[in-house]
């Protein structure tokens, strides 16, 4: 194979998979965004009462989904959990 048709080949891969990656993204944030409704409903905050990220693995036991939840409004910079009460930052 000449290089540049190994470049041609590269490159469709390449795009191929940020396609997919695309896709795999999309279907991860909407799991995590179902995740955060359980655990903002366990909360008695609505649907949309809390955020989170896949960082943290929550150890507080009332805490349905198992990681880490703040509450985006009250507290902008993650410091408090509203379960377990541990910040977003973490060394
Ligand atoms: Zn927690």
């Amino acid at each position: 194979m000449d290089a540049e048709a190994k470049v041609k080949k590269l490159q469709a891969a390449r795009q191929e998979l940020h396609r997919r990656k695309g896709k795999l993204d999309i279907a991860v944030w909407a799991i995590e965004n179902a995740l955060l409704e359980v655990a903002s409903e366990a909360l008695g905050r609505g649907q949309d009462g809390c955020e989170g990220g896949d960082v943290w693995e929550c150890e507080d036991e009332k805490n349905p989904i198992g990681m880490c939840v703040y509450d985006g409004y009250q507290d902008p910079c993650w410091d408090e959990c509203l379960f377990c009460g541990e910040p977003y930052e973490r060394k």
